[in-house]
């Protein structure tokens, strides 16, 4: 099975993403944490995407597609994903399709998480995870940057009938009750 967890900055895409995996038992793939540990290990890559990660802004198309069609086509993926901040642009999303189409598989839902704008800040500001990009003045371009470049990717996937619309605010299990019945 194949998901998709979509959403503003602060929505609980990881949160949500946590216990997808452990009750689908597939793997979890975040764009995020990927480039968090590789700014961390001081890789290339890292050093190429830290300024763009601590302005808010989105890493090249290029780069975020090549790293993560690499990624699923290891074997540990073969049975399915929960992508999480991922796709981005329209432009990922046509490259991800691609991927699948290419590879006889397919998306299987795409769930979106939906959270009023006051909320996802208090929530990031208070989720004290001491990231770079945690700051009022990051949040404001990230949600930016979200409402811009992210949002169409919402409507790429509508006209293909696969999203699923989620009140993301609640508990934690009241908001996974909820996306394990629009997986249903
Ligand atoms: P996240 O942990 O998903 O909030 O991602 C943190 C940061 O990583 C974003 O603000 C971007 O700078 C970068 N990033 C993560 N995923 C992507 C993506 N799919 N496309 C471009 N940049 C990304």
């Amino acid at each position: 099975m194949n998901i998709i967890l979509f959403g503003p900055p602060g929505a609980g895409k990881g949160t949500q993403a946590e216990k997808l995996i452990s009750r689908f038992n597939i793997p979890h793939l975040s764009t995020g944490n990927i480039f968090r540990s590789n700014i961390k290990n001081q890789t290339p890559l890292g050093k190429k995407v830290k300024a763009i990660l601590d302005d808010g802004k989105l890493v090249p198309d290029e780069t975020v597609v090549e790293i993560v069609t690499d990624e699923l086509q290891k074997d540990e993926y073969q049975k399915g994903v929960v992508l999480d901040g991922f796709p981005r642009t329209v432009i990922q999303a046509t490259a991800l399709d691609k991927f699948f189409s290419d590879n006889g598989s397919r998306i299987d839902a795409f769930v979106t998480l939906s959270v009023p704008e006051e909320e996802l800040i208090s929530r990031i500001l208070s989720r004290g995870e001491g990231r770079s990009d945690d700051t009022p003045e990051k949040i404001k371009t990230r949600l930016q940057v979200y409402r811009n470049e992210t949002e169409p990717v919402l409507n790429h996937y509508k006209k293909q009938n696969l999203v699923k619309v989620i009140d993301g605010v609640g508990s934690i299990d009241e908001i996974f009750d909820r996306i394990l019945k629009a997986l249903k």
